[in-house]
């Protein structure tokens, strides 16, 4: 029983390596935004009050996240464990998922923080580019994954663009509050003995491999 949360500031690489950990143990990789967009768009009721929260701009109240994710954590595809993509990320949301697990006879058996240098992080993505076609939405990065022509999109030939929130004032702004909610957290799975810090300011392949063997795999 693995059950796994990757920690890490926006542009450190953890829904890549929750991807890969993920195929790697066998287990799902789960990340709370996705499960959040999933309910949104099959319509279920509890989608449509996680729209509301979301069109008002709002952040979705935790009582509504532990419903899904306690519905997700006990599907049948999630009983030998998963892998939490950025989620706990506060210290409430860390009891909550105390809360979730105990229950199930299950705790978190690793936090694995995949630390990048601030500078780093705003690189990667300041480099960030989107498909603007709503229908593709591929993912570019100008350094790591160009598009074969500047600007325009290799899947449906439809222009690029950057996310407004990876502009460069307010991905400054995220990671101030990164570090404010998640220093707390770390310093707590350190303390619980959970904690595996992972140096992520190097490639893909070089970071998966530690973390496979901070999970006591390889
Ligand atoms: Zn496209």
């Amino acid at each position: 029983m693995n059950d796994i949360v990757l920690i890490g500031p926006q542009g450190s690489g953890k829904g890549t390596q929750s991807d890969l950990l993920a195929q790697k143990l066998g287990i799902p990789h789960i990340s709370l935004g996705t499960l959040f967009r999933t309910e949104v768009k099959n319509g279920t009721d509890i989608g449509k009050k996680i729209q509301g929260y979301i069109s008002r701009g709002d952040i979705v109240p935790s009582d509504i996240a532990a419903d899904v994710l306690t519905q997700r954590l006990t599907a049948t595809d999630a009983r030998g464990g998963v892998v939490l993509d950025g989620y706990p990320r506060t210290l409430d949301q860390a009891d909550m998922l105390e809360n979730i697990l105990a229950p199930l006879g299950r705790r978190l058996t690793r936090a694995i923080y995949l630390n990048v240098p601030d500078e780093e992080a705003i690189l990667r993505l300041e480099g960030r580019r989107v498909c603007t076609n709503t229908a593709c939405e591929k993912n570019y990065h100008l350094k790591y994954a160009p598009p074969a022509v500047a600007d325009v999109c290799d899947k449906c030939g439809s222009p690029l663009k950057q996310r407004d929130d990876d502009k460069p004032d307010l991905i400054k702004h995220r990671l101030s509050i990164y570090h404010t909610e998640t220093v707390p957290l770390i310093e707590l799975y350190r303390g619980l003995g959970v904690l595996q810090e992972i140096n992520a300011h190097r490639n893909i392949d070089e970071v998966h491999a530690d973390i496979v063997k901070a999970v006591g795999l390889g």
